[in-house]
Parts: structure tokens; sequence; C-alpha cells
């Protein structure tokens, strides 16, 4: 199949290491990070308190994102494979058969579900799964998309030839978008390694606190970066519709001419329209998102003569050492991003 990936990278277990350890030196108490060593499997009764224990799980989380969290929370116990790794887009993504043993060992796997995953459900059957399924947003404040009928502002995003060949109803899967969204995700991983690991649920319980502190001064931040722009002043282009949660969360507005999917292929009318409301709406800052083909946002560059003003990062981290290779830095590096072109453009 064309899209079929040859990423046997995106199963490194280690991936973000070298990035949680540079957060923690960014003034946050994390608790335990791993020094994780990979194959050792010492003998628990002779080890020293400074070796490295082996994971006492295997779980496999579905995406860059995703994996981060259940990283922060599951810390050295468990060891996390994720399966579309940074860069890579999750909406149309196939998964390896050797990603399907990976998942058949897991104890416990989380998805974020809302549609995202369509291959999710064909994964878990051929692999025989027999662990535990979370779903992480369950619980979360989730946004309808706003295909056809919404009266909101004119500001607003439409979504031009989107259309809904997945199977994800008419919720917009991009919840961790909101930061009090990834608190709810975060309980949500955190009962989930409790279930399927009853010995370690104290640590888990522990990392989850000091994680969800973090989100919190986190949120804190976004709101006050933004507090500093009118609100009038908040409008950004981006290539498909995946800060609907963002927006909402922050009241900023995002133009995009490609659906909440990237499955979709933006059509000539959705792009010309979109090209009209930036030029009457006076739209100051134009951005690529990471794992979205830039031929499209850079078109409308040149017939908007808006600049580009950067890249965002929407549905997948950075790969390791990059500026968003934690949900964390990923959140701080779009809020900065994003201030700061509206900022310069005043
Ligand atoms: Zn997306």
């Amino acid at each position: 199949m064309p899209n079929h990936p040859v990423r046997q990278t995106a199963l490194r277990r280690t991936a973000t290491l070298a990035s949680l350890t540079t957060a923690v030196a960014t003034a946050f108490a994390l608790g335990a990070l791993p020094g994780h060593a990979a194959a050792a499997a010492p003998t628990a009764a002779a080890a020293p308190a400074a070796t490295p224990k082996a994971p006492a799980i295997q779980a496999v989380a579905s995406f860059s994102i995703l994996g981060d969290m259940v990283r922060q929370v599951g810390g050295e116990r468990v060891q996390v494979d994720v399966l579309v790794g940074p860069g890579a887009d999750a909406h149309v993504y196939q998964p390896t058969p050797t990603q399907a043993k990976t998942v058949a060992k897991a104890q416990v796997l989380f998805s974020n579900g809302l549609g995202f995953e369509g291959w999710m459900a064909r994964l878990l059957k051929s692999a025989n799964y027999k662990g535990t399924h979370v779903v992480t947003s369950l619980g979360a404040d989730v946004q309808e998309t706003e295909d056809d009928d919404h009266d909101a502002k004119p500001g607003a995003k439409k979504a031009p030839g989107h259309d809904h060949k997945h199977d994800h109803g008419k919720s917009d899967p991009h919840a961790w978008q909101s930061v009090p969204n990834a608190i709810v995700y975060v309980k949500n991983i955190t009962k989930g390694l409790c279930d399927a690991d009853a010995a370690g649920c104290d640590s888990y319980q522990k990392n989850a606190a000091a994680y969800t502190e973090q989100l919190k001064t986190l949120d804190a931040d976004v709101r006050a970066a933004w507090g500093a722009i009118p609100k009038a002043q908040r409008k950004v282009i981006t290539s498909h519709d995946a800060f609907g949660y963002y927006a909402k969360a922050y009241e900023v507005t995002f133009l995009s001419p490609q659906g909440v999917s990237t499955e979709s292929e933006a059509s000539a009318k959705g792009v010309a329209k979109l090209v009209r409301q930036i030029k009457a709406e006076n739209v100051k800052a134009l951005f690529v998102e990471t794992i979205s083909n830039p031929r499209l946002i850079e078109q409308i560059g040149r017939e908007t003569g808006v600049r580009s003003a950067g890249e965002l990062f929407s549905d997948s981290l950075s790969k390791a050492g990059g500026s968003a290779d934690s949900y964390v830095k990923m959140i701080r590096h779009n809020t900065t991003a994003l201030t700061g072109a509206i900022q310069i453009k005043k």
C-alpha cells in the first residue's frame, strides 16, 4: 500500500528520555524520571539503589503526544511503545505487522479515541489484543466539528471539502490541544496503569500529581500569554483544523483550508473562500503544521501576501531534542510561536 510506513523507529521506547532530562532542568519537579537502561534485567535483590529497574509492565500509546503523557505518569516502571512516532500523521496511519506483535505483548494500551485512530479496531483484532484498552479522552470536554450549520462568528473556521470517511462521527478528535483536557487524559492514564499494575499504583499517582501541577502552571501561562493580545487580533491560519480545542480554551480564531482530518483534500473552492476571508479579516499570522504538506499553505501565503510565521505541532511531537519533544514543550512552542507572530505584525 502507498501509505505503508517503513517506520520501525516509531517503536523506540526511550525516544523522549533526552527531552525529559531537559524538562527537569526547567524547574518543574517531575518526580522520579528514568535514567532508563534498555535491556538490562538486574536481579532485584542484589541491585543497588541507583541501578535502574526493568520495567514492570509494557504499555502501548497510539501516538507520540500520548506516549509522552504515559511516560510522565508511568516513570521507570512502564515501558512505553509508541505506534505513530514523532512527525508521523495518525489520521492516515497504517500499522505494521511488527507493531501488531508489540500490541499483542502489552498489558495496557492507550488510544485517544474520538475517531482519531480509525485503524485501531483492526489492529486490536489482528493482534488478538487481550489487555486493557484505555480511551484517554473519556470524560474530556469534547467539541463537535463545525462543518455546516454553526452560526458563531464568521471568523470561526470551516472545513471545506472535509468528508467523514473515517468513523469519527462529529466529534473533533484533537481534544489534547486544551490543557484542561490533558489533565483529564492524565487521570485516565493513571487509572489505566493502576488497573494493569496495582503494585505500581502509588508511584503512578505520585507522578500524576506532580505532572498535573506542571500542566496547571502551563495552562495559566498560556492564558497569560494570550491575555496580553486583544481578542480581535487573535486570528491565525493553519493547514488542517486541529486547534479547535486550543481556540476555545484560549479564545483564538483558527482558519484552515483542510478539515479536522488530513485524510481529505482541501477543495479549490474552499481555498478560494479562505483566501477571501483572510483578506477581508486582515489575518496576519500563517502557520504550517509539521505533519501536513506545506504546499497548500504556501499557496495561500502567496495569494494573500501573508508570510509564514513558522511551524506548529498539532498531532505529533517533534523528534527528541526538538523544540516540542514533550506535550508541555509542544504547547509552549505553539503558544510562543502564535502570540509572537501576532504581536510582531500588530
Ligand atoms: Zn489532526
